[in-house]
């Protein structure tokens, strides 16, 4: 292990690591980005197939942004959107969200992060019920597995026992549905289709369960990303839309990893027909350059919220110049070069093709699947029958990947992709080469010792 190892962990607490496995393995340190690629310290080039964290959408090293970023902080480097101030940058970004979004979204409250997005929608959503005169609407029901950040908020609303366990979470009034797996959860027989009416009609069970003048939302990810990409049956979103109207549920729409591009469409909303009360972003918003998030709100929740008077809300970061600036350099990048455009008409496409014709024949991969610029599969001991311990199987290929220098993710036996969405054909070929080559080590070294 270098210094640089070692001194990475001694004083940094990292997020999402077990402790013992970075003392063993120890970590990469990284260095630079250049487009698809990340290098690190000890000179590896790396093919980043997860966009560092479903972040980085028009890829590393747009000198563009850093720019930006030098000029408005030679310019203004902080102010905020307290107390009757704003700032040109932040004036212009707002006005670029409303410009990028269908035209019933007009007004965002800026965040600093996706989590920070989702507590703030999670208060935005019980004052807009107080507001409109029925603030016994409190309840906000999530989904088992789904994920909505790492704060008390966006814990409580995620589904994710683990984090729930050592919070001591969800707070009162929120709860959850199970998600619209169909590979985990259909019965013999199900298709795809009637499956996706059968798990939406859970939220109408839950919502009669706990009584529909209680219930204020229903919040999901279009694409359930960090819970293994759960993608839902067409039939799905439609039919929580029309659960929604019919007992005045406002549907939130969590697009911290679906929004800007990754889908195919600007929003993931768009991609699976169904439009959203409100919904949170970040991360694509900068491309991970800085962080920045939000929450927007259509017309209705907007006049609700404008009506309840004073907000008892901000950060200290709603709105700062610089992330602001960046973020509009970003958002005009993705409009200039047709990213969006791309990833639908012919990129997406592509890597979908690929993607399936290179797992599939895998004795050892299943539910080979994806949406626009995400996909993945799942390892398993033969076709339709999982590992005993899924987590190990699904962590030791991932492991492999990174041996080769390819950063993939593993969630229990789901390996996952997310490269920038600014990858070319040739890359998208040679990142699935060496996943192939991955897998097959995977297959020929690691899978004798499971079955064992
Ligand atoms: N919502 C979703 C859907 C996410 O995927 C994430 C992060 N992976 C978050 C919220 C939290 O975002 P952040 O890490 O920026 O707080």
């Amino acid at each position: 292990m270098t210094q640089l190892n070692k001194a990475a962990m001694q004083h940094n607490l990292h997020p999402f690591s077990n402790n013992q496995e970075l003392i063993d393995k120890g970590v990469r340190v990284i260095e630079r980005g250049e487009g698809i690629y990340i290098y690190d310290t000890d000179g590896n080039k790396i093919i980043d197939g997860m966009s560092g964290l479903w972040c980085t959408n028009i890829g590393y090293g747009r000198t563009e942004l850093s720019d930006v970023a030098k000029a408005q902080m030679d310019k203004l480097a902080y102010y905020n959107t307290f107390f009757q101030t704003s700032n040109t940058a932040v004036i212009a970004l707002a006005n670029k969200l409303a410009e990028v979004t269908p035209s019933q979204y007009n007004h965002v409250f800026f965040t600093g992060s996706g989590s920070e997005s989702c507590d703030s929608m999670i208060r935005l959503v019980r004052h807009y019920w107080r507001s409109v005169g029925k603030p016994q609407k409190k309840i906000l029901i999530g989904r088992w597995n789904g994920y909505h950040g790492s704060t008390i908020g966006g814990t409580s609303m995620g589904g994710m026992k683990s984090m729930h366990e050592q919070g001591d979470l969800p707070i009162a009034n929120i709860t959850h549905i199970e998600q619209p797996a169909y590979y985990e959860l259909h019965e013999a027989g199900e298709t795809p289709e009637a499956f996706g009416l059968k798990a939406a009609n859970w939220l109408e069970e839950k919502i009669l369960e706990v009584g529909a003048d209680n219930v204020a939302a229903f919040v999901a990810e279009p694409i359930q990303g960090a819970g293994g990409v759960i993608i839902p049956p067409s039939t799905y979103w439609p039919r929580i839309q029309e659960i929604c109207r019919q007992y005045d549920v406002l549907i939130v729409s969590d697009e911290v990893i679906c929004g800007f591009g990754r889908t195919g469409n600007w929003f993931g909303f768009e991609t699976f027909g169904f439009e959203p009360d409100i919904f949170t972003f970040a991360k694509g918003v900068t491309s991970g350059y800085q962080p920045l998030g939000g929450v927007m709100l259509s017309d209705r929740v907007a006049a609700g919220v404008l009506q309840g008077g004073e907000l008892q809300h901000g950060f200290t970061y709603s709105g700062h110049p610089v992330t602001s600036a960046v973020a509009l350099k970003n958002l005009e990048i993705l409009q200039e070069e047709q990213i969006v455009e791309r990833v639908r008409d012919d990129i997406a496409p592509y890597f979908q093709q690929r993607w399936q014709e290179t797992f599939a024949p895998f004795a050892h991969a299943d539910d080979v699947r994806g949406c626009g610029m995400i996909a993945s599969f799942k390892v398993v001991k033969a076709k339709g029958e999982p590992f005993s311990d899924p987590a190990r199987a699904g962590s030791l290929c991932k492991d492999i990947f990174f041996g080769n220098n390819l950063i993939f993710r593993s969630t229990v036996d789901n390996i996952i992709c997310a490269p920038p969405l600014v990858i070319t054909k040739a890359e998208i070929d040679e990142m699935l080469a060496l996943a192939a080559k991955s897998l097959a080590e995977f297959e020929q070294n690691v899978v004798p010792t499971l079955l064992a």
